[in-house]
């Protein structure tokens, strides 16, 4: 690899502000892509025979970075450039277009979506911030590698203002068809289509993803195709399939961990050693959570030798709760699960322990080791993780995942019951065959998806998009 330093955009951080003696600190997040980023970073470093050099990260900087200075923004491995913005456009940019209209449109809402104008200004202004605290530091020889559906508009800006700028841009959620394109007004799906084609390698996590995306390059923008590369006069675009990861031995191993031990056995008792269906998401219309929850009340209208055997703990994670939408939707959740506690719990059950709030590492570790059944019923999700992080976890090779086919995983992860998440019925039948799976053909399902996941992780992933880079570079014309 010929590159000088690695430059991170995303919208958030990965960082929150810890008080320490010396005054206050970055502490970094430890999310999947900041693991992703340390070892890609290290691969550059180790190809350069040189220790890495530290890594920049921009993303938006909210009030609470205000005051403090550089060297609180630093640590051995990072160096954080937040983006300040006005208050109003960041408004217009995140909970407007961002929020409101790409997340419901290319999730398949339509009818969530809306479309403001002055939003789509909002935007834009917003991705021209980052464009300005990028170029105030980015040097020939850099790499730079931008994140998500927030910026989308930024990977053309930056090739207009630096020409030879090596840019890579990856999109964390579904790309839809063009019939959903299409509902965007003209100028604004030209303009992020050609946005994202400012970058040399464009990722998406699935190859329907990858097709999708080309279909509206040829029909928005009318550019030529040729495999997997989209072909202007002076460049091409290599556009490809890497599907997201996580860290499999972090997982793996924390699953043996004794606070997860102890933590597990203490849910096992509380819930009287019943089976365990166990689900975990953001609060999110696209997470099927009340599809789910009729699936179980299917379940237990048809199979009542289960009630007092059975208990769903679902938890959801609060998230984007000012917005009316998550409101109403939470609402609707909470009432439903009322509802079905009310009609079959008893004294002594519950069908249903619900939490509204985010769970501690171990708590999640000892859920996922714990339960029987792990129930991830989205009715569209780019890729989703918690479905990897449960099967990693499993080192006991027990336990059964059901998956809707609508999650980007359901691609990878053949060996779950792939289900519709949206026929009750369906799901009703499923939680109905895990229950009763032997324990060889669990233990035989978890190995093939364990496996696959062993291979296929968060390194993996940062590894073959930067060895796309690398191959473009290196062979620019070279159309296979
Ligand atoms: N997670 C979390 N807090 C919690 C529970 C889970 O941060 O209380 C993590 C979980 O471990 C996973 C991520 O949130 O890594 C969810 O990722 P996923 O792709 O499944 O869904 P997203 O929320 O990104 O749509």
């Amino acid at each position: 690899s010929s590159f000088n330093r690695l430059l991170i955009v995303s919208y958030r951080l990965p960082f929150t502000i810890q008080q320490t003696d010396e005054g206050p600190e970055i502490l970094q997040n430890s999310g999947g892509l900041v693991s992703a980023v340390l070892s890609m970073a290290e691969q550059m470093g180790q190809n350069q025979g040189k220790s890495a050099t530290k890594i920049h990260w921009f993303g938006h900087g909210d009030s609470s970075l205000q005051q403090l200075g550089p060297s609180a923004l630093e640590n051995d491995t990072f160096v954080a450039h937040p983006v300040f913005m006005d208050e109003a456009v960041h408004k217009g940019f995140y909970e407007g277009f961002s929020n409101d209209l790409i997340w419901p449109l290319f999730h398949y809402f339509p009818s969530y979506a809306s479309f403001k104008e002055h939003d789509f200004d909002c935007y834009r202004q917003a991705n021209t911030r980052f464009l300005e605290e990028l170029t105030a530091l980015i040097e020939p020889g850099d790499l730079v590698w931008i994140h998500d559906f927030q910026l989308m508009l930024l990977p053309d800006l930056l090739r207009q203002a630096m020409p030879d700028t090596s840019l890579g841009y990856f999109f964390h959620i579904p790309f839809p068809t063009y019939e959903i394109i299409k509902l965007l007004p003209r100028t604004w799906r030209q303009s992020l289509i050609q946005g994202v084609l400012g970058a040399d390698v464009v990722g998406f996590h699935t190859t329907d993803y990858v097709q999708h995306f080309m279909q509206s390059v040829s029909e928005v923008l009318d550019l030529p195709i040729i495999g997997q590369r989209v072909v202007l006069p002076d460049r091409s675009i290599h556009v490809n399939a890497f599907p997201v990861s996580i860290d499999f031995n972090k997982f793996n191993t924390s699953g043996q961990d004794s606070e997860v031990f102890a933590t597990r056995q203490h849910y096992m008792n509380l819930l009287r050693h019943n089976k365990i269906i166990f689900s975990v998401d953001r609060l999110d219309y696209t997470k099927g959570i009340t599809s789910r929850l009729q699936g179980y009340e299917r379940f237990l209208i048809q199979n009542p030798d289960w009630h007092d055997k059975v208990t769903f703990v679902m938890t959801v994670v609060p998230s984007r709760d000012k917005i009316s939408q998550y409101q109403e939707l939470k609402r609707e959740i909470e009432e439903t699960i009322g509802r079905i506690n009310g009609l079959f719990g008893t004294i002594g059950w519950r069908p249903i322990v619900y939490s509204y709030r985010s769970l501690t590492f171990t708590e999640l570790l000892a859920l996922y080791t714990a339960c029987d059944i792990a129930l991830i019923t989205p009715i569209r999700d780019g890729m989703n993780l918690v479905c990897k992080e449960f099967i990693a976890s499993r080192q006991d090779h027990k336990g059964v995942l059901i998956l809707s086919e609508l999650a980007g995983a359901a691609q990878e992860l053949r060996d779950a019951i792939i289900i519709n998440p949206t026929d009750t019925q369906e799901v009703a039948d499923a939680i109905q065959q895990a229950l009763f799976m032997p324990l060889a053909e669990q233990e035989k399902r978890l190995l093939r998806m364990r496996n696959h996941l062993q291979n296929h992780n968060v390194f993996r992933w940062s590894h073959n998009f930067l060895t796309a880079f690398n191959d473009m570079i290196t062979n620019p014309t070279d159309l296979e």
